[in-house]
């Protein structure tokens, strides 16, 4: 059976992640989206440290998970249907936001310059 999901062509847009900081509160404890991607997208990153004291997982906004490689999803869907709390949104980006960010990506062209004057 074929994995679900969409096939990334090179240079295409990768689809977009967002995640709602209101309802994934304390990631650090459920880690459900990290453990199901197949393509390893979502990190766990720590917002509150203290010198000498260790992280209160449990305490809400302590911990906060993001896309650090979106280039790599799929799409497949897994990470929003498993997530307890509705926290996440996987779409294609639309054709305005693809094409600024292929805008941005391309390479810029040298800035042309005035013909120099012939000397005599
Ligand atoms: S599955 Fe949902 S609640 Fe759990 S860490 Fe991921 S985004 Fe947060
Ligand atoms: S949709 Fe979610 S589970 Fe699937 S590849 Fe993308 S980030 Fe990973």
């Amino acid at each position: 059976m074929s994995e679900p999901g969409i096939q990334l062509m090179p240079g295409q847009i990768s689809p977009k992640i967002v995640v709602s900081y209101e309802r994934c509160t304390v990631p650090f404890e459920c880690k459900k989206c990290l453990r199901i991607c197949p393509t390893a997208v979502f990190n766990v990153a720590c917002m509150k440290q203290s010198r000498g004291l260790e992280s209160n997982k449990k305490e809400a906004g302590t911990y906060k998970v993001y896309a650090q490689y979106r280039e790599r999803c799929t799409a497949c869907m897994r990470c929003v249907e498993i997530c307890p709390v509705d926290a996440l949104t996987v779409r294609m980006p639309t054709p305005e936001e693809a094409r600024e960010a292929r805008e941005s990506r391309a390479p810029k062209a040298p800035e042309a310059k005035a013909p120099q004057e012939a000397k005599a």
